[in-house]
């Protein structure tokens, strides 16, 4: 929909003035064409005023429905286009172009698969291409027309000069002003039935944006409690994601308080990253409910509520910005605060050997100068931007998974420093890592079935957390 937006219905607006101007002034001036007589009873017959201004109608009305029918047929192209558009954009922009699928592309071969892809997207949109003709067709008709029409009008002018009602060199004045006429009606018409095409896409872009959110906004404010004695509770809460049919999260009850250290364990597929989307209220619960400091967190304005949470996603995202603004995910930041949090997650090291320090943007789609920096690096850049938030609630949801042994110590000796009084709330598979929790709730597709500290949990040998202890454990100890 590029060129169709707001900016061109201002466009249409002030044409729209400019041409009424023409037509009104084109009108005044033809007025003498048709009350100069020429004494020839047929051609001073007043049917000639109708005759002509018909002609000048015909013109701009087919100018205009040459302008409808190329839209129509564009956006039915545009329909039959969207399957090419994805496709095409998919190979062309993430297949080919994006350097992280690169390696799988070539040791894959994936490129066959794309090449069978294109083959098909070009014999389609080859079969397309007779609605690219009509395209052409429509205007190329109504051009025609108008040539005719005009014809009329200026035989017209030149017979009655013929005749006598005016000398020679009037007849290019009449010419002109009729042209003149023409013209300003067909550009009234193009721009009437230009303005109800970007009319249709600014309907498209309202429609859009009047979608109603269905999430329930309330208006509370969080309290800012210098205690920190804030509690969450989990009540009875169960999740199928939107459109699905599978709980799952099912009867989930929970609860804890702020300065806790909850770990949350269990096999891929339990729930865990689900738990954590709830509580940030990404999803509302399907059944059940979500408490802070016993009122639903529904009731909270959606934004203060937000504001209380620092979370690391496992898939995460960093962007193509210098790292200070990465980390305070701000344009202005606290510079010192922006090292601090960086040195907590362990990035000192690697922030020494930056060219431009803070500055130094990431990735090389801005600036060419740019660091690639490696998984690891770029977890504990994400672990830095939570910290940099500094929010009473701190989760990670498998922090370390892409660190290599050392560093995944130093954040496990660290942790407790890191996180300060903060509550936060830890997804890992790695059990050990689990330990120094205050409390550990263990998921099973999607319920928790175990709860308790470390020690307790593992002394119930048909326990799950003692199987997936002892699973991993047996690598360790031989
Ligand atoms: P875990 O973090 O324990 O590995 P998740 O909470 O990510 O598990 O996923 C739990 C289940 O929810 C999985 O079966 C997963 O396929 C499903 N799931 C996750 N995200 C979505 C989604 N956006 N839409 C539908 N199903 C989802």
């Amino acid at each position: 929909m590029f060129g169709n937006g707001l900016a061109q219905l201002f466009w249409g607006i002030s044409a729209l003035v400019r041409t009424l101007v023409y037509i009104v002034l084109s009108l005044v001036m033809t007025v003498s064409l048709f009350i100069s007589t020429s004494g020839n009873r047929f051609i001073d017959h007043p049917i000639w005023i109708g005759i002509i201004l018909v002609c000048i109608a015909v013109g701009g009305l087919s100018k205009s429905k040459a302008t409808i029918s190329e839209n129509d047929v564009f956006m039915e192209y545009c329909k039959n286009t969207v399957w090419f558009n994805r496709v095409f954009m998919f190979f062309g922009k993430e297949l080919y172009m994006n350097p992280e699928k690169a390696k799988d592309v070539r040791i894959y071969s994936q490129n066959t698969v794309a090449e069978k892809m294109l083959d098909k997207l070009i014999t389609h949109e080859r079969d397309n291409q007779s609605d690219i003709t009509k395209m052409a067709l429509y205007p190329a008709i109504a051009q025609i027309i108008i040539g005719l029409a005009n014809a009329i009008c200026y035989l017209f002018v030149a017979i009655k000069a013929l005749f006598g009602a005016f000398g020679v060199g009037s007849i290019v004045q009449y010419v002109a002003v009729l042209s003149r006429l023409g013209e300003g009606l067909q550009e009234l018409m193009y721009i009437l039935s230009d303005n109800e095409v970007y009319c249709t896409h600014l309907q498209n872009l309202f429609e859009y944006l009047d979608l109603p959110n269905h999430m329930y906004q309330g208006s509370l404010t969080v309290e800012k409690r210098d205690d920190n004695e804030y509690y969450v509770e989990f009540r009875d809460v169960s999740f199928k994601y939107p459109n699905t049919d599978t709980y799952v999260l099912k009867h989930v009850n929970l609860k804890f308080k702020v300065g806790e250290k909850l770990a949350v364990v269990g096999m891929n597929g339990s729930g865990k990253t689900t738990f954590i989307k709830l509580m940030c209220r990404l999803y509302d619960p399907t059944e059940g409910e979500i408490l802070l400091n016993g009122v639903n967190i529904k009731r909270y304005d959606y934004n203060e509520y937000m504001s209380i949470f620092s979370v690391v996603f496992q898939d995460f995202r960093l962007f193509s910005f210098p790292l200070g603004q990465n980390v305070s995910a701000s344009a202005s930041y606290d510079r010192e605060k922006v090292i601090e949090c960086l040195k907590k997650a362990g990035f000192a090291e690697r922030l020494n050997s930056l060219p431009n320090d803070l500055d130094t943007f990431l990735y090389k789609d801005i600036d060419a100068e740019g660091v690639e920096i490696s998984g690891g690096e770029a977890q504990k850049l994400a672990l830095a931007r939570a910290l940099y938030k500094n929010t009473p609630f701190i989760i990670l949801d498998e922090p370390t998974a892409a660190l290599d042994p050392i560093s995944e110590y130093e954040v496990y000796s660290k942790f407790n420093e890191i996180a300060g009084t903060k509550t936060s709330i830890y997804i890992s598979h790695r059990l050990a890592s689990c330990r120094f929790c205050d409390k550990i709730a263990v998921f099973h597709e999607g319920e928790i079935i175990q709860i308790g500290i470390h020690e307790e949990l593992l002394a119930d040998r048909r326990g799950k957390y003692y199987e997936l202890w002892n699973a991993q454990a047996q690598y360790y100890t031989t």
